[in-house]
């Protein structure tokens, strides 16, 4: 079978580069000791391996689609994934005792996603979209609410989904018009139309279970008039049956990746019937949402990673075995033709696609590290994980899908033409890989996102804290003199950043929002440079200490050079971009906010 992933990487992010074995200390995960963890991570390899990756071409060839009846028709493996999956709690894992879950760390419950990410992406949607509204029922709901719909989720019985937008709101929430009007204490008739609703009413699940936003009937205007609603496609009755609940799926989108994956436009109320339960207080339903949007943000980041590192593998492999050409120093046109790896630019494919998937994945468990430190500590230390968290979402987002992006088209590229073909997975993943920009917040909006809000929040605390932490692996850098220069670098580069944004905030105070976030996306580039740059010396300083402690044998001696072989690649070849962007955003020209657009 073809590598989609590295487990001896996922082994070293996860037990040495961000210790997961350090958060079985605190109360809520001291259940757990570094041998279950990896077991129950091998679990899944087990399964994706049998289960998922087998049919991720299948699934391109044969997409969901929409019966003309109400449903959508997934592949027929989906069915028996989701339940597999359940029940080996790849569902509700992470959930707390109580609510039936394993309480497992978000850094395990993600290595297992991240296997699943990479062997077929579809499938795991379906899982992860549950997973998130079933969490968000127990964040917010009453508690009637999570003994209802809860466990069924999590068994894989029911299929939960996030119902947001709407043809004329997609970026724009606040212009959401889906209503919502009181009938009694117990329930609320919603109308609306939803459209693009991923892992909508499709034939493998019994249940849909659609967390919703709506607007109560004489609700503010703007974000602060949002609901949050619990609308199943079939409600449960008092007696313990169940009534069609007026959600009609009114067809699907037919997409150019994540094919096994429904997209539906679903239609609320057509019969004045369809009834929603409210999900906490009136009008705080974005907040409430933003859990989920949030979960579902770092998911989306790593996903990319995940993927993208499916495609690497692919590359990998085959350059290990296709002949083609003579290096240049090489005359003799007799010679046999050489192993395309052997060329220094496919070398610098593979090892640009290296460092873009490993650091984004570097990225995306220091993600779940800090969310599990918001679930187990309390007092400062949970305040300060919960803002550095806020401020590496949009960029683990963001980074991830754009150079994931960037790293699948280079899996193409590195097979030549084959890599164009549909014998080879690359160009599938490379088309599913591009929805991860997209849906979840647009690079555009995660962008205004980092530096309209996370940026300056609490005075700019976050980033501040960001920085510390960055300082932190410098300074281990520097004790070593093999790494030394590269500290040196990305501290020059902390201070390209900050002297950039010092600049941008100029046109803030002289109150011209337009300007100061016209180049939002530019910014957001640096700043993704800037924390792989971080997450790659992190991988290089680990790596280097374990070579010289650890006496390992001569595979891992192997992969340690190659972590930090991909480090000085990563300083050398993308680093220097941060300067490039800090010219742009320090150009004082204004053309990208220009009020007449016949320059179009
Ligand atoms: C396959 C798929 C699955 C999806 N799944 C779900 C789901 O499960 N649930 C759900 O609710 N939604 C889902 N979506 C919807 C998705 O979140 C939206 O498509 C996305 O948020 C963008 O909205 P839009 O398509 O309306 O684009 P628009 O909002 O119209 O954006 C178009 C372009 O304008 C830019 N833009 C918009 N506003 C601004 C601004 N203020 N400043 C700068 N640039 C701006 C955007 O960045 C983008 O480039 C899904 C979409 C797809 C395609």
């Amino acid at each position: 079978m073809a590598n989609y992933t590295n487990m001896d990487l996922l082994r070293f992010l996860l037990f040495e580069v961000h210790p997961v074995q350090s958060l079985f200390q605190y109360e809520r995960y001291a259940h757990l000791d570094a041998e279950q963890a990896w077991m129950i991570i091998e679990s899944a390899k087990l399964l994706a391996d049998q289960e998922m990756f087998p049919y991720l071409k299948a699934m391109d060839e044969s997409p969901a689609q929409y019966d003309g009846n109400g449903a959508v028709i997934t592949h027929p493996q989906i069915k028996r994934i989701i339940r597999l999956a359940a029940d080996q709690s790849w569902i509700g894992g992470a959930a707390k005792f109580e609510h039936g879950g394993m309480q497992l760390p978000e850094m395990i419950f993600n290595a297992g996603q991240h296997i699943f990410q990479a062997a077929n992406n579809s499938v795991q949607g379906y899982l992860g979209l549950s997973t998130g509204s079933a969490d968000l029922i127990t964040s917010f709901g009453s508690a009637e609410q999570i003994a209802t719909y809860v466990p069924k989720i999590y068994q894989g019985e029911w299929q939960g989904t996030m119902a947001l937008t709407e043809p004329q709101a997609g970026s724009s929430l606040s212009d959401i018009v889906t209503s919502a009007k009181s009938v009694n204490e117990e329930y609320y008739l919603v109308k609306g139309q939803k459209i693009f609703i991923s892992g909508g009413q499709h034939q493998a699940a019994d249940n849909f279970i659609h967390l919703t936003l709506a607007r109560i009937e004489g609700a503010p205007a703007g974000v602060k008039g949002i609901s949050l609603f619990i609308i199943p496609k079939f409600r449960p009755e008092p007696d313990g049956s169940f009534v069609y609940n007026d959600v009609y799926c009114a067809g699907d989108f037919q997409k150019m990746g994540q094919k096994g994956y429904s997209t539906t436009h679903l239609s609320f109320g057509d019969n004045d019937n369809c009834r929603g339960y409210l999900v906490g207080e009136p009008h705080q339903g974005l907040k409430y949402m933003f859990q989920m949007m949030n979960g579902a943000r770092i998911s989306v980041g790593q996903c990319a990673a995940s993927v993208a590192m499916a495609a690497y593998q692919a590359s990998l492999q085959y350059c290990k075995e296709r002949p083609q050409g003579r290096v240049p120093s090489e005359k003799d046109p007799l010679k046999s033709p050489t192993l395309i790896i052997n060329h220094a630019d496919v070398q610098r494919m593979l090892l640009t696609q290296k460092a873009i998937t490993e650091g984004s994945l570097s990225l995306a468990m220091e993600c779940n590290r800090l969310y599990d430190l918001v679930h187990a500590t309390q007092g400062e230390e949970k305040a300060n994980a919960l803002l550095l968290l806020e401020i590496l979402t949009p960029i683990v987002k963001t980074y991830a899908s754009e150079q994931g992006s960037r790293s699948a088209a280079l899996a193409i590229q590195t097979l030549g033409g084959y890599g164009f073909t549909t014998d080879f997975p690359v160009q599938q993943l490379y088309r599913d890989l591009k929805i991860m920009s997209l849906y979840e917040g647009t690079t555009g909006i995660q962008s205004l996102d980092l530096l309209g809000r996370k940026a300056t929040m609490q005075n700019g605390k976050a980033l501040s804290l960001l920085l510390t932490q960055i300082q932190e692996t410098i300074a281990l850098s520097n004790q070593d003199p093999d790494l030394k220069s590269y500290g040196i670098q990305l501290n020059k580069d902390i201070n390209t950043f900050g002297k950039t944004l010092q600049h941008l905030l100029g046109y803030l105070q002289n109150s011209n929002p337009d300007r100061y976030l016209a180049d939002a996306t530019v910014f957001m580039e640096m700043a993704g440079l800037i924390v792989i740059g971080w997450q790659w010396l992190k991988m290089a300083v680990k790596a280097k200490a374990l070579q010289q402690t650890q006496n390992p044998n001569k595979l891992m001696q192997d992969f340690y050079t190659g972590k930090i072989h991909t480090m000085e690649f990563y300083f050398k070849y993308e680093m220097p971009h941060i300067e490039a962007c800090a010219q742009t955003l320090m150009n004082e020209k204004t053309l990208t906010n220009v009020k007449d657009f016949d320059c179009f």
